[in-house]
């Protein structure tokens, strides 16, 4: 039956899933745990050298690797607990300026320009709040972390009779065209601290809420991601 196939291709998502966290758990981990032994020897040494900068750099190193963990553990949650969204009427202008704010310390420090058209109002949308706020920030994260100094992030609003249109340009590197297939994969990244999941946690949010996530990019130039919410009145039914 159609259900039985669902629940069977549920069950083999989730196991990549699981098998993807799995090795992805394994970096961070080795690394603390060659630190905590760096740590533990340099201790000893402390009372002679008198020297903490070799310490405190370890200690730096298990702290960003602990951030590290707990982004895979979090996103990995994300991924396999699908929440159908819990709608309310939402402004998406307003939501989109709390991420904004929320980002603005790395925009800043990365040098990076945040061009927003948000002067209209936009007919307000029913969406989760929370899961658009992550939809929002994953974006705008991989902007950022494709941008180098100098570079413009800019947001834009359409709306049409189908829906509410947020579109979000950037100056990055731009993505290869074979990777364009690989983008909402699972694991699929070309970061060093990536952990490939952003995307995929975006394009089931959107459809959870009915709407849709195009990409565009040309390689060396930029990537524009075009995010469709339903119009309130033309929301079909969920499907729960
Ligand atoms: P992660 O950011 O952890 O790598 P994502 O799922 O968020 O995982 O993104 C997957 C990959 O898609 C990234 O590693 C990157 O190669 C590519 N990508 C996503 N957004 C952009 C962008 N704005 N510019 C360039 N490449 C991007
Ligand atoms: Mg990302």
């Amino acid at each position: 039956t159609t259900e039985a196939r669902i629940e069977d291709e549920r069950t083999s998502s989730v196991l990549l899933l699981a098998a993807g966290v799995a090795h992805e758990l394994g970096n961070p981990l080795n690394s603390l745990t060659i630190h905590l032994q760096l740590i533990e020897r340099r201790l000893k040494k402390l009372k002679a050298a008198k020297d903490t900068d070799a310490l405190a750099d370890s200690i730096r190193v298990c702290q960003e690797e602990v951030v590290r963990l707990d982004g895979i553990i979090t996103n990995f949650l994300d991924a396999i607990r699908p929440r159908p969204p819990d709608l309310a009427e939402t402004r998406l202008e307003e939501v989109l300026a709390e991420v904004l704010q929320f980002h603005q310390r790395e925009l800043e420090n990365r040098d990076i320009a945040v061009e927003a058209e948000l002067t209209t109002a936009l007919p307000a949308v029913m969406a989760d709040r929370n899961q658009v706020k992550q939809v929002f920030f994953n974006i705008i994260k991989n902007a950022m972390e494709a941008m180098q100094p100098g570079g413009v992030l800019r947001i834009k609003t359409r709306t049409d009779d189908e829906g509410v249109y947020l579109i979000f340009g950037d100056t990055g590197s731009g993505i290869r065209q074979g990777d364009l297939v690989k983008l909402f994969q699972p694991y699929h990244t070309t970061k060093a601290g990536g952990n490939g999941l952003g995307l995929m946690v975006v394009q089931r949010i959107m459809r959870d809420h009915g709407g849709q996530i195009g990409i565009e990019s040309t390689e060396g130039v930029g990537t524009t991601v075009t995010l469709q919410f339903p119009r309130k009145d033309r929301r079909v039914r969920m499907l729960k």
